[in-house]
Order: C-alpha cells, then structure tokens, then sequence
C-alpha cells in the first residue's frame, strides 16, 4: 500500500509545504471520495482526484470539468496522491513541486457506475462514475485514449448534463468561500 504514494513524497520537501505526507488507506466503503481543486501552478489547470484501493488517483485537466456530454475534457494522469490531500487547500511555496494557490473547488463521494471493481476499470481505462459533490453532480466517465496519461473526462448523459459554463460561474472554493486571491493571501482556511 505504501509504495503508491513514493512518487508523491519524492517530489516533496514536507519541512517545506503544507501538502500532507499521507498514507495510503484500506477502502471498504460503497461509495468512494472525490476532490477537484483548482490549482494555480505554473499554469492554471484543476486536479480531479477519485479514490481508488485507499489513495487518490489523480488527473490534471486544463480546462477544468464541463457538464456538457459533448465537451470532452482532456485529463492527464499523474502521480497518487493520499486520501487527506482530498482537504487540502493552500498555498504550496515557491521552489516546491506545483508551487502556487490549490482551491477545494469541489469534493464529495462517488459511486462506481460498473460491475467491475475500479481499480479494474482504471487498468482497463474506462471509469464510470456518479458523482455527488457540492458543485459537481451526475454520471462522469474517465476514459484513456492515448498511451498511459492521456485520458479524457467526459459528462455522461443524464438530468445533471448542463450547457452551464461551471468553472467560470464557480469562482469560490467549496470548503471555505474564498477566492484564489484571497487563499493566496495566505489566511488559513
Ligand atoms: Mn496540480
């Protein structure tokens, strides 16, 4: 279990940000927890973390999640990372790994849509879920089409599909009401 997370840790100094070190966590539960943070690093993307077998596997998309089936999300994966990162907003400092201002744009639980257990559905590269967070509701499918890392997030259709520009009108953190501003300030959440 502890070794999913190894290239998380290594791409971190802990004496230097405030991201948690985390350990990876037995999951029994029906449903699964979800995060989405909005994260102002190098340049602005969201992270989309779904937990699968007791980590946060992890996507950076550019553009954020959309509501609309036809609008496919590109989404990258990268590293796992520990179920307490699903809390995590702040600010990672400079010279750290994704220096820069992380929002809690969105969190809750998900359900998996398939038979399959998920992490089956992961290594076979298509995830269908149904979301139940704050902001994000309804059917979401993660599907790989190009090597390892390249997967795109794609609504699926339902009562929850929506031509709504989410991530423009949502400009406030789920957790604390702040801006990306006002966490930059660094007052703690
Ligand atoms: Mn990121």
């Amino acid at each position: 279990m502890g070794k999913k997370l190894t290239k998380y840790r290594k791409r971190r100094d802990f004496t230097k940000t405030a991201e948690p070190k985390g350990k990876a966590k037995k999951s029994a539960a029906a449903r699964g927890k979800f995060a989405l943070q909005k994260h102002a690093a190098s340049r602005l993307h969201f992270d989309f973390r779904i937990e699968i077998d007791g980590v946060l596997k992890s996507w950076a998309i550019p553009k954020g999640p959309s509501l609309a089936p036809a609008t496919k999300r590109l989404a990258m994966l990268t590293e796992d990372h520990p179920m307490e990162y699903g809390k995590f907003e702040g600010i990672i400092p400079k010279g750290e790994y994704g220096a820069g201002t992380v929002m809690l744009w969105d969190f809750g639980t998900f359900k998996n849509l398939k038979e399959e257990s998920l992490s089956s559905c992961f290594k076979k590269g298509r995830i269908e879920i149904f979301l139940k967070g704050k902001r994000l509701e309804g059917a979401f499918a993660l599907i790989r089409f190009r090597g390892v890392n390249q997967w795109l997030l794609i609504k699926m259709r339902d009562e929850f599909a929506s031509k709504k520009d989410i991530v423009k009108s949502e400009l406030r953190s789920a957790k604390s009401g702040k801006t990306m501003q006002e966490i930059a300030k660094g007052k703690a959440a």
